[in-house]
Order: C-alpha cells, then sequence, then structure tokens
C-alpha cells in the first residue's frame, strides 16, 4: 500500500478505497501497516482532520434535514486501540441531537436471553440520525469465538447473519460504514502500560485485560476472518492504520465525509412560498 500523497488529500474516491476491504478478499494483518501518515506532514494533516469534521457537522445538518437515510458507523479494535478517543475526536463535535453512540458490553441478563442481533437492532440508528458503535455485533464473531462461549458451529453461522442483517437495514436506507483500527502488539503494550503509570487511566485497566491481551494470535485470526468474511459493498470494512493518532483522525473523517458527500443529499422542498410570505 503506498502512502498518503498531499496532493490527493481532497479526494473522496481515495479516501473511500484507500483503507477499505475489498468483498471476497482474504486479509492478513500482519502485511497491513499499523502506522499511518508516514509520508504526510503532521501539522498539515491536523488541519485538514480539522477542516473536514467541521465540513462533517455542517454536512450532518443538512443529512438530518434530508431524512431519507440513517448511518450507522462501526467500530472494532483490539484492546487499547483507540475506540474511544476516535470517537471522542471524529464523532464528538457532531451535533449531539443528531448522533447517538451505543457502546456493547458483556450481554446483562435481558440482553442475553434474546438472540444477539436483538440489543443491535434496537440501537440502530433511525433515519437522520448517526448512530455510532463502540463494539458491535462482531463482538459475537470475535470475543464469544476467542473465548468459546458458544460452539464453533453456532458462530460459524453468524457471518452470514450479519450480512444478511447489514443487507436488510443498507435496503431499508441505513448506510454503514466500518473501521478496524489496526494496531501492533507492541503499540498495545505501551498503550495498556500508559493505563498502569497514569493514576487518571486507572479505572480503563482490568487485570482481565491481560488475559485478552495473552490471546492476541487468536483475535488476530478471528478478526481476519471477520474483515474477510463482512466486509460487502453495501457495508464494508476499512482497516485504519490506528497508531499516529492524527493519521487515524484524518483518515476516519475523511471516509465518513466522503460517505455523507455520495448520498447527494438535498433539503426537502417546502410547501410554501417563502417569498410570499411576510413578517410583521
Ligand atoms: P470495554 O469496551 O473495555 O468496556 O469492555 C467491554 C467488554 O465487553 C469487552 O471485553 C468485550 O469483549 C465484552 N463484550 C462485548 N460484547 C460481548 C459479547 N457479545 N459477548 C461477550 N463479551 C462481550
Ligand atoms: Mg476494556
Amino acid at each position: 500500500m503506498e502512502d498518503l500523497d498531499p496532493r490527493f488529500v481532497r479526494a473522496d474516491s481515495k479516501w473511500l478505497a484507500r483503507h477499505r476491504v475489498e468483498p471476497g478478499g482474504a486479509v492478513d494483518l500482519a502485511s497491513i501497516p499499523s502506522v499511518g501518515g508516514r509520508k504526510l506532514d503532521k501539522k498539515s494533516a491536523r488541519k485538514a482532520y480539522r477542516r473536514s469534521v467541521r465540513k462533517l457537522s455542517e454536512l450532518q445538518e443538512k443529512f438530518y434535514a434530508d431524512g431519507r437515510f440513517a448511518m450507522l458507523v462501526v467500530f472494532q479494535a483490539m484492546d487499547a486501540g483507540g475506540k474511544d478517543s476516535t470517537i471522542r475526536n471524529v464523532l464528538g463535535p457532531l451535533n449531539p441531537q443528531g448522533c447517538r453512540v451505543s457502546s456493547f458490553k458483556v450481554p446483562h441478563s435481558e440482553e442475553a436471553a434474546h438472540d444477539y442481533l436483538w440489543r443491535i437492532h434496537r440501537a440502530a440508528p433511525a433515519r437522520g440520525m448517526i448512530g455510532v458503535f463502540n463494539r458491535s455485533h462482531y463482538e459475537d464473531v470475535l470475543v464469544v469465538r476467542v473465548k468459546n462461549l458458544v460452539e464453533e458451529e453456532r458462530w460459524r453461522r453468524r457471518y452470514e447473519h450479519i450480512n444478511q442483517f447489514e443487507k436488510m437495514l443498507s435496503d431499508e436506507g441505513t448506510v454503514i460504514v466500518k473501521f478496524f483500527l489496526h494496531i501492533s502488539n507492541e503499540y498495545q503494550r505501551k498503550r495498556l502500560q500508559r493505563r498502569l503509570d497514569r493514576p487518571d487511566k486507572h479505572w480503563k485497566f482490568s487485570p482481565a485485560d491481560l488475559a485478552e491481551r495473552a490471546r492476541w494470535p487468536k483475535y488476530t485470526e478471528a478478526f481476519e476472518e471477520a474483515l474477510a468474511r463482512c466486509s460487502t459493498p453495501h457495508a464494508p470494512w476499512h482497516i485504519i492504520p490506528a497508531e499516529n493518532r492524527w493519521y487515524r483522525n484524518l483518515a476516519v473523517a475523511r471516509i465518513l465525509l466522503a460517505t455523507m458527500r455520495k448520498l447527494d443529499l438535498s433539503y426537502p422542498e417546502v410547501t410554501f412560498d417563502p417569498s410570499e410570505i411576510k413578517l410583521t
């Protein structure tokens, strides 16, 4: 993969294709860089990111007014991969009235009593809204697979369920964009160490994170299969090199902006003639 050329910082189609997982292809995470923007100037990348986020929030109003689409943005990553920080940086500046973040944890008893897509569908965004998923239904082929929480025969069927479910949402007006924030094993070690070193980050650490870290190869395998099997034209996965946070933020913002621009949004027709209305 060649690196970002500043000349195409503005080209939406390049951004849409750049990190996308091609449907039907295999994914080998070890061969994909986890550090992005090596050839980019950090300062101009930061500026481009801020501009993109500003444009995104301008377009969000039109998206809401247009009202034909919902948008679902999915974030998955290894632990300490930067999901929270990406959401804060890229989606944080949007109008909170049009945006909702859902975080999926270990299913509580009511959730666990239903099929695994039940809680997901309930959190899916309404038209006009942007729904952000911090973890998602993909946990049901990731942690569930890695920790053998259900039998293999059962999680194996889920790739197909997920593709069908996402197709249904898409057919009914939900635009789906999925991001895998890609980091290396060494970077995860550094980020977890930081949680131990900084008293204000202790709350983010759990001794269980160590057991999860030891399962890195199994998670890699599970991610590779989910990314390969569930990247579809209607719900593409993007593998974002996430170790330079400024590049990560830029890439996510640009892909969301490009996706929204493709929708050709318009303001709804009004049923009155504004020029004939005189305010007194
Ligand atoms: P955090 O995002 O750090 O708050 O952690 C949430 C935890 O919930 C992670 O360890 C996830 O793997 C776990 N989790 C999320 N969804 C599921 C699921 N469907 N089944 C089991 N564990 C899950
Ligand atoms: Mg955690």
